[in-house]
């Protein structure tokens, strides 16, 4: 019987580009989660990874390793499980639309979702800026609401991949997050773990996105398509810019309020225009009616606003005050410096405007101020005249108000004229396999 390499070993390998086998992997990660293995050594291993790249069979090995290290939830006496990730975008508030509009069209959707560890806060962050919501259910909880509603969200247990958990602070704090491998297998982890038949995945590109390029952005979202349908699962992956912000909205009350205003058919374009895109996706993988036209029948008849409703009150939530959810108290405008075309508004920037005033977390269990953010008034393409408000920033008393200043004037790009990159860069990654 041969000996699982050392942790040495696992470095050299990888430092010299070798390909390693599941088994190797798996005795590796798995001495790493029982605390056999240093943080420095599995730094180290990751760096070389980073570098060399994993074979598509080294990334499938992997995720499994990584989604069977907790519980796998088991959703199977649910009808047409649909799940939905994001890659991560500013003012990205999609999964507070499409769940109650996948319930809408037949689809249960019971999702663990991650707090926010960045500029703004998670889903779970923006659900809990309306007053009740309990994030935190037990399990039985949790499968009485997904049968009952078609809706559930819930924080992440710690118990659901928490291999990935340990890596990924790891590499949060190494500089090894940027990797197509390590991201594949991360999200796909969690969503192999988290147990539903059918996935759309919304890969973002673009400056405010961890994928920089469409080339890049296409090969991830095809290895975590390979990854999920070797698994089992209904898969799709659709490329969406995150060159600005999606919305008017970036700010965990003031993101609920735009999804809101989109469910009751008032929202932004881009957004909607994003959610009805993903719902196609997701719904047609599942083999369940997906035309524009029922989408549509679904927002305007109020079925999808009244499963979001029915979800909000399943845990515990106040729905009388949806759509005014209180705000931080104190308000800057931003000022066109001269008469023109937004040309750009970084998604970063203003990502990051909205953490400084408090909406975003930088340590892990940092509270959140759900009521501060950004408003922007002018997007790109939008003609401007000097002095126009652009954009509005909710404070609280002046907190990071200065720094959240310059990033939102940094953000903003007035010159004579521009074109609106298009929204949906490419869908039906995994349409015809
Ligand atoms: N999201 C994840 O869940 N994991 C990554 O590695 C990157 C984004």
């Amino acid at each position: 019987m041969s000996v699982a390499p050392g942790p040495v070993d696992m470095i050299l390998a990888k430092r010299a580009g070798k390909e390693h086998t599941a088994a190797d992997l798996e005795a590796f990660l798995s001495g790493y989660v029982a605390g056999n293995v240093p943080d420095y050594q599995v730094s180290a291993w990751l760096m070389a990874v980073c570098w060399r790249g994993m074979t598509a069979r080294e990334t499938a090995a992997l995720t499994l390793t990584m989604a069977n290290s907790g519980d796998v939830l088991d959703l199977s006496a649910l009808p047409n499980t649909v799940d939905k990730h994001s890659t991560g975008g500013v003012g990205d508030k999609t999964t507070l639309v499409l769940a109650p509009l996948l319930a809408a069209m037949g689809g249960t959707v019971a999702k663990m979702s991650g707090r926010g560890l960045g500029h703004t806060g998670g889903t779970v962050d923006k659900l809990e800026s309306i007053p009740g919501f309990r994030a935190e259910l037990t399990d039985d909880e949790f499968l009485a609401v997904a049968r009952d509603v078609g809706v559930v969200v819930t924080g992440q247990s710690k118990d659901l991949a928490p291999a990935d958990g340990l890596l990924y602070a790891l590499r949060d704090a190494t500089g090894t997050v940027e990797s197509l491998p390590l991201i594949a297998s991360s999200v796909m982890s969690k969503k192999l773990a988290g147990g539903a038949k059918s996935i759309v995945l919304d890969v973002k590109v673009g400056s405010g996105a961890f994928m920089k390029t469409v080339p890049d952005a296409r090969a991830l979202g095809e290895a975590m398509v390979s990854i999920g349908r070797h698994n089992g699962r209904n898969m799709r992956a659709v490329l969406s810019s995150m060159a600005q912000p999606l919305g008017h909205m970036v700010g965990n009350a003031l993101e609920v309020e735009e999804a809101v205003a989109c469910l009751r058919g008032e929202g932004p374009a881009d957004l909607e225009e994003l959610c009805l895109v993903l719902a196609q996706e997701v719904l047609e993988a599942a083999g369940l009616p997906a035309t524009r036209a029922a989408l549509h029948g679904a927002i305007g008849s109020g079925r999808a606003m009244e499963r979001f409703e029915a979800w909000i009150r399943a845990q515990g939530g106040d729905v009388s005050g949806l759509g005014n959810l209180e705000r931080a108290p104190d308000q800057w405008v931003l000022r066109a410096p001269r008469t023109g075309v937004v040309a750009a508004v970084q998604a970063l920037a203003v990502g990051r405007a909205a953490g400084v005033l408090g909406g975003g977390r930088s340590r892990k269990g940092d509270a959140v101020d759900v009521g501060v953010g950004v408003e922007l008034h002018a997007k790109v393409g939008d003609e401007v005249t000097a002095n126009d408000g652009l954009a509005t920033l909710w404070h609280r008393g002046g907190r990071g108000l200065e720094p959240a200043r310059r990033l939102l004037e940094e953000a903003y790009e007035i010159a004579d004229a521009a074109t609106p990159e298009p929204l949906i860069i490419e869908r039906g990654i995994g349409s015809s396999g």
